[in-house]
């Protein structure tokens, strides 16, 4: 199963994530963990990446193809993967089209989550209360106005990825304003419908 979740930042695309590597025991092939790692790592990409990630805004298309072209050569992801983070932008997504087709693979569903974008911030500043009760470090990104920088972003760069893949009809939506475990069920619906159509 190879799959693409959408939304925009605090949607819940890597709490849902989670679930489905649960469930159909493929990667999750987050670009901002990938990303994240490599800034914490030092390695040449995340020193690139660091400034950027901080304002809030998008890496280059090609730094972010080039980590997930060679994550998805890794072992784990030949049975399938969930992208979460990626595509970004069209050209993004176009890459990402070339890369499989050079593969002979082909995505099993794209599927994003619709949410209110005013609840968001919201979302988000409860998401860094929770990391800093858990005791875990608190992105610096989720900093409402950061955050609000992610949001911008979005709108001018991301949002046009779900209509690029309407126009080939593999795009699904979940209301993603739902409790979590009922955007799970929703998610896991088109998953085994897109599974019995393979
Ligand atoms: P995320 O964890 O998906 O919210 O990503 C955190 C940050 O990493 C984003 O705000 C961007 O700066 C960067 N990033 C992650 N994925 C991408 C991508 N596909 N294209 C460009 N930048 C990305």
């Amino acid at each position: 199963m190879r799959l693409i979740l959408l939304g925009p930042p605090g949607a819940g695309k890597g709490t849902q994530a989670v679930r489905i590597v649960e469930k159909y025991g493929i990667p999750q092939l987050s670009t901002g963990d990938m990303l994240r790692a490599a800034v914490a790592a030092g390695t040449p990409v995340g020193l690139k990446a660091k400034a950027v990630m901080e304002s809030g805004g998008l890496v280059s298309d090609d730094i972010v193809i080039g980590i997930v072209a060679d994550r998805i050569e890794e072992g784990d992801a030949k049975k399938g993967f969930i992208l979460d983070g990626f595509p970004r932008t069209v050209a993004q997504a176009e890459a990402l089209d070339a890369m499989l087709k050079g593969k002979g693979l082909k995505l099993d569903a794209v599927v994003e989550l619709v949410v209110d974008q005013k609840a968001l911030v919201g979302r988000i500043v409860k998401r860094a209360e929770d990391a800093k009760a858990a005791g875990q470090p608190v992105r610096k990104d989720d900093d409402p106005e950061v955050f609000k920088t992610r949001l911008e972003a979005y709108n001018r760069d991301t949002a046009v990825v779900s209509p690029y893949y309407a126009a080939t009809g593999k795009l699904k939506t979940v209301d993603g304003m739902q409790n979590i475990d009922q955007v799970t069920a929703s998610l896991f619906a088109i998953l085994e419908d897109a599974r019995a159509t393979a």
